[in-house]
C-alpha cells in the first residue's frame, strides 16, 4: 500500500534561482571544475510557501537532492528537451524515490513519442534496472510545446528554441520579476545576429535570462552544426530582447575554471559594450534572489 505522507515545501524566505549544474554534454568531475562546478543542466527556482519549479533534470538534479534529503517533495519540472545532460538526473531524485514525493514533468513530445512515452524508453531494462512504474512517488508527464501553463503563481510561457532536437524555452513570471530559461541554443551558422521570433518572444525585457554559451567562436568554428551558442550569441540576444542580467550556461565540460573565467570576463566586456547591467557564468550553487536583480 502507497503511504502518502505530508508534502515538504523546502523553506526559503525569499524568491530566487539556485544553479545545481551548469554544464552542457555530459557531467564531469575534476580539481580544474570545481569553481563552477561539473554537473549538466538544472536549475531551481524557489518560491516561499510553494512548489520548487526545477528547469531540467541533467546531472545536477541529483546535487538538488543531496540538499534535500529523503523527503516526500511535490514540484514542477520545466523540461527542455530530451538529451541525456538534460534528463539523466531523474532515475536518482530522491523526492520521486520517496512514498508521497510528487513530481510534475512538463516537456516537449519528440520523434513521435509522448513526453511520458519518451521518458519510458529511457528508464527500463537494459538502459536502467527499473521502470518508472517501480517508483515510490508519483511521476506525472505532461506534453507541452509552444502553450502557457499557471504553476500556482507562477506564469509559464514556453516556445520552441532552434536546437538539434524538438526543444522548448522557458519564460517563467513570478515574485515581480521574469526568468528565462534557454539552455541550449543553436544560433544561426551564417548570421550571428538573427534571432528567431521565439526566442525574441520568450526573452523580452527578461530580468534575468539563463542561456547557452557554450562555445568561444574558435570552438562553434569546428562545430558549428552542434545545436549550441557563443557567448557573444548570447550578449546578442539579451541585447536585442532588452534583458538586464544575462548568465551563461551549459559550460563545456572540456572547459577550466580558468578557462571558463576567461570567457565570463569577455562576455561581461561584451555586455557592457551592449548596455546590459549584468553578465556573469552561472556556477554550481550560486543562489541569485530575484529581489537582488538590477532593474
Ligand atoms: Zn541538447
Amino acid at each position: 500500500m502507497r503511504v502518502r505522507t505530508t508534502f515538504y515545501t523546502p523553506i526559503v524566505s525569499s524568491s530566487g534561482v539556485t544553479f545545481y549544474g551548469v554544464r552542457g554534454s555530459t557531467p564531469f568531475s575534476a580539481s580544474t571544475h570545481v569553481g563552477f562546478g561539473g554537473n549538466t543542466c538544472c536549475a531551481v527556482i524557489d518560491i516561499p510557501d510553494e512548489k520548487p519549479i526545477i528547469l531540467d533534470m541533467g546531472s545536477g538534479l541529483f546535487a538538488y537532492s543531496q540538499s534535500l534529503g529523503d523527503c516526500a517533495l511535490e514540484a514542477t519540472v520545466l523540461l527542455t528537451h530530451l538529451h541525456w545532460d538534460h534528463v539523466a538526473g531523474l532515475p536518482f531524485f530522491s523526492p520521486v524515490l520517496c512514498p508521497g514525493g510528487s513530481l510534475d514533468i512538463y516537456g516537449p513530445p519528440d520523434e513521435g513519442l509522448t513526453l511520458e512515452g519518451a521518458i519510458r524508453t529511457l528508464i527500463r531494462p537494459p538502459f536502467f534496472p527499473v521502470t518508472i512504474d517501480d517508483f515510490a512517488g508519483d511521476l506525472r508527464m505532461h506534453d507541452l510545446w509552444c502553450d502557457e501553463l499557471q504553476v500556482s503563481t507562477a506564469k509559464v510561457w514556453a516556445r520552441p528554441v532552434p536546437h538539434t532536437s524538438a526543444t522548448s524555452g522557458y519564460r517563467v513570471e513570478v515574485a515581480g520579476k521574469t526568468v528565462v530559461y534557454i539552455p541550449d541554443h543553436q544560433q544561426p551558422i551564417d548570421d550571428s545576429t538573427k534571432v528567431a521570433d521565439t526566442v525574441l518572444e520568450l526573452c523580452d525585457g527578461a530580468d534575468l535570462l539563463i542561456h547557452d554559451g557554450q562555445y568561444p567562436q574558435a570552438l562553434f568554428d569546428q562545430r558549428a552544426h552542434w545545436g549550441h551558442s557563443t557567448p557573444d550569441y548570447a550578449v546578442e540576444v539579451a541585447r536585442q530582447s532588452g534583458v538586464s542580467s544575462l548568465a551563461l550556461f551549459s559550460h563545456d565540460p572540456s572547459h577550466t575554471d580558468e578557462e571558463l573565467a576567461g570567457i565570463e570576463q569577455y562576455a561581461q566586456d561584451l555586455g557592457e559594450k551592449a548596455g546590459l547591467s549584468q553578465v556573469f557564468s552561472a556556477r554550481e550553487g550560486v543562489r541569485i534572489p530575484l529581489a537582488e536583480l538590477p532593474v
